[in-house]
């Protein structure tokens, strides 16, 4: 019924999605962003992530990753407070503090991973899972309510037990059965990504293939996770982060070209794009 989709997205436009900040306003009123990820040699990933969630306007960000690297995170983007992480018990403390979990950028699939993974799972937390947190997620599948995913074709198809191939085939078919499956909201990466809660599917019409490098990804799921921790319902939050990550990707396109475009060149368009 095109005339009630049409009715419906002009609805969605004229409504403002993101408050202004209240003058009075302070951190505490914008949320808490814990990230988990980042295995040895995967640092860049948790860090990438963290910073969207900051330039999204969260309160407050903190990164859970190895010992090895929690340091450098710190000194490299000195507003994330990370933390060494290699113990469940460790994590505790710091999953009571957050209002949001983002799981998976570097994260890996080792006994590491998979003890933190399972940690964050059995939280009654919004979250966000992403790249191998996905992975994990296809081998012990659970259907999760307060969940958004965020996975490639490729992810997808580990999902849903099936090739990538029949992905691409009909990839509203495919969004539609991630979201049936796992609950929540599910997102399906691409040239025009897909996002699917219950009811409403949404097209992205912003992005470029200069996105088709490392680490674009990441920034996503931490913008995601960013705008949930600042009170965003969950679909709205991962339309306005897919169509804010994808405007952001075609302004520092359109300075430089696409090709050698980095995703860490779009976190400070993000903020751009968002105010
Ligand atoms: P990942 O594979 O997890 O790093 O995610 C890649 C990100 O870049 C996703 O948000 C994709 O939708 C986006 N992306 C990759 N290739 C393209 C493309 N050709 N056009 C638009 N967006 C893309
Ligand atoms: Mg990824």
């Amino acid at each position: 019924d095109v005339a009630a989709t049409q009715a419906h997205a002009a609805k969605l436009i004229r409504k403002p999605v993101l408050p202004r900040r209240n003058r009075c306003a302070h951190k505490g009123h914008y949320g808490h962003v814990l990230l988990v990820g980042g295995d040895c040699g995967y640092s860049g990933a948790i860090r990438m992530a963290a910073e969207a969630a900051l330039r999204s306007g969260a309160g407050l960000v903190s990164v859970a990753t190895r010992a090895d690297h929690s340091h450098a995170i710190n000194i490299g983007r000195p507003e994330i407070m990370s933390h060494a992480v290699e113990t469940v018990e460790q994590l505790n403390a710091l999953l009571d503090k957050a209002n949001v979990v983002v799981i998976g950028p570097g994260l890996g699939q080792s006994s590491w991973a998979q003890a933190l993974f399972s940690r964050a799972m059995a939280e009654d937390v919004l979250c966000v899972a992403d790249a191998d947190a996905l992975n994990l997620l296809a081998k012990q599948p659970a259907l999760k309510h307060n969940r958004v995913i965020t996975p490639h074709p490729g992810e997808a198809s580990r999902l849903l037990g099936c090739s990538s191939a029949e992905i691409a085939a009909d990839r509203f078919a495919a969004v539609t059965e991630l979201q049936r499956r796992y609950g929540g909201v599910a997102l399906l990466k691409g040239a025009g990504t897909l996002v699917k809660d219950s009811q409403d599917i949404y097209l992205s019409t912003t992005g470029n293939p200069g996105m088709a490098s490392g680490g674009m990804g990441d920034v996503l799921s931490g913008l995601i996770g960013g705008l949930l921790a600042q009170g965003m319902a969950m679909a709205m939050a991962t339309r306005l982060a897919v169509h804010a990550h994808g405007q952001a990707a075609d302004i520092a396109a359109a300075n430089g070209g696409e090709r050698g475009l980095l995703a860490s060149d779009l976190l400070a368009h993000i903020r751009t794009v968002l105010n």
